[in-house]
């Protein structure tokens, strides 16, 4: 019922020629894949170009932040329009933007409505720390995160939404969680919680990806579990070959 999803955060990596050949390179594969959304998300800087290559492609475009305000005094931002001119899709709350950046919950909230107002899709991403996990707070955190992330959202809006479930201990460390146990945190907590904000009808129509050291060996292993709907893939999008494998596993 759900189409599997998976998208490629490339973060800070590329330049706007190396990143032509990445995706020159994975292109032929990931067009090969029809019954998958697939996704790349490079650096800002890369849009227009990669814009320009995927025009007759399936495969879509998405930033990796946006600023909720239309328009002005915002030095170094980049607004809802000018993101919607070339993608169509948002990695919004990523935890190194939580992290690093100041993002919250509530500038999070202003970032999805704003998507949502410019017609992109966000794709909102959740988790908890290592600490967190370790002291058994996983529900509670991921639970404020969604509530609080996804606060007064349209309920048209809202089936369209893409809910990444990434447990911070697992991005980009090698150490990525146990299938089984990603999956009841994005049936039991990830999706209750959506179903409690949207009604359960919408809930079912949410695609939640899990996201942390997904690779070509492991992805199978997540997208089989029923509530997986996809992957949000960091290090592994950077390699052409590995790439189209974690997306053919989604089939
Ligand atoms: C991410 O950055 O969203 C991510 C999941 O990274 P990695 O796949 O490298 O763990």
């Amino acid at each position: 019922m759900r189409k599997p999803f998976v998208a490629g955060n490339w973060k800070m990596n590329k330049t706007s020629d190396q990143a032509t050949l990445l995706a020159a390179d994975m292109l032929p594969g990931l067009e090969a894949v029809k019954t998958v959304e697939r996704v790349i998300c490079p650096p800002f800087t890369s849009l227009m170009v990669l814009s320009g290559m995927l025009a007759d492609s399936e495969v879509k475009l998405g930033a990796q932040n946006l600023h909720w305000e239309e328009s002005g005094a915002y030095t170094g931002e980049i607004s809802p329009a000018m993101v919607k001119e070339f993608c169509q899709f948002v990695i919004l709350g990523h935890s190194e933007r939580r992290a690093y950046f100041g993002d919250t919950d509530e500038s999070v909230n202003k970032k999805v409505k704003a998507a949502f107002a410019h017609g992109l899709i966000p794709i909102v991403c959740v988790g908890e720390t290592l600490d967190e996990y370790e002291s058994g707070k996983t529900a509670e955190v991921v639970t404020r995160q969604v509530k609080n992330g996804l606060k007064e959202i349209e309920s048209e809006n809202a089936e369209k939404l893409v809910v990444a479930y990434e447990p911070i201990w697992a991005i980009g460390t090698g150490k990525a969680a146990n299938p089984e146990g990603a999956n009841a945190v994005i049936g039991g907590v990830v999706r209750q919680n959506l179903a409690e904000l949207f009604g359960n009808d919408r809930a079912q129509k949410i695609r939640i990806l899990y996201g942390g050291s997904v690779n070509g060996q492991n992805a199978a292993s997540f997208f089989q579990q029923p509530e997986i709907d996809g992957g949000l893939v960091g290090g592994a999008s950077l390699k052409a070959e590995d790439f189209v494998k974690i997306v053919e596993s989604a089939t």
